[in-house]
């Protein structure tokens, strides 16, 4: 069993999720190394609280309380414009003060969005690639995960 805590960018702070737990489920994405036969518990999901993360104190903190060993910031953090001006703030504040392990990203980053952010060139101006290594390696999960494409969820897994 792996307990999980799962933090997003407010800007999403109405996201009801889906594809973070789908990913997790399917093992997409930042959860592609995790093991199919191992469990994997969310403890905690929350927005982060608005820039620049005004629950980045009390969120991680808590979920540790529940048995959090690792926190995803979600791969809404970099899917926005600009990407979050933060996420290293993010998560140098919870590796460093609440002792937790970070891994950036969640669900596979929506090809829609890979194709957006490489004609802006903001991911390459703003140094997230190193962030979205997890996350868009894979053309097919990046395809799966494309709720923009009015085939999405009518393909087969
Ligand atoms: S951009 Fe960063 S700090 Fe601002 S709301 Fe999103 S995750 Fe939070």
């Amino acid at each position: 069993m792996v307990k999980i805590g799962v933090i997003i960018c407010d800007r999403n702070r109405t996201c009801t999720g889906n594809k973070c737990f789908k990913a997790i489920n399917e093992r997409d994405g930042a959860f592609a190394d995790y093991p199919k036969d191992e469990p994997v518990e969310v403890v905690g999901w929350m927005a982060c609280g608005g820039c620049p993360g005004e629950r980045l104190e009390s969120a991680p903190a808590d979920m540790k309380k529940f048995g959090a060993e690792v926190i995803h910031l979600a791969s809404c953090y970099l899917a926005g414009y600009p990407i979050c001006p933060y996420l290293e703030d993010h998560k140098d504040y919870i590796e460093s003060v609440v002792g937790l392990a970070v891994r950036v990203g969640t669900h596979p980053m929506p090809a829609n969005y890979i194709t957006s952010h490489s004609a802006i060139g903001d991911w390459k101006r703003d140094g997230a690639e190193k962030w979205l290594r997890d996350i868009t390696g894979n053309p097919r999960a990046s395809e799966k995960y494309d709720s923009t494409n009015p085939n999405f969820l009518k393909r087969s897994p």
